[in-house]
């Protein structure tokens, strides 16, 4: 029996304002410092407050280049 495969070749299309896979921002923490970096390959420069350095990964999402 041949299985109707068409369907389910696409993934979900994202809704409006969803970040794209290619950006998965993250914030490590290394000692006291906290640094966003992201699977592009960006990576932000070390922050004493990890607040920052996510609102470093928020800013990098809403503007990838
Ligand atoms: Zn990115």
């Amino acid at each position: 029996m041949r299985k109707e495969s068409s369907a389910w070749t696409d993934p979900p299309a994202l809704p409006s304002g969803a970040v794209p896979a290619e950006h998965r921002a993250e914030v490590a923490e290394r000692g006291s410092f906290a640094l966003a970096s992201c699977s592009c390959g960006w990576f932000a420069p070390a922050r004493r407050s990890r607040d920052k350095a996510r609102r470093d990964a928020r800013e990098h999402l809403d503007q990838p280049d």
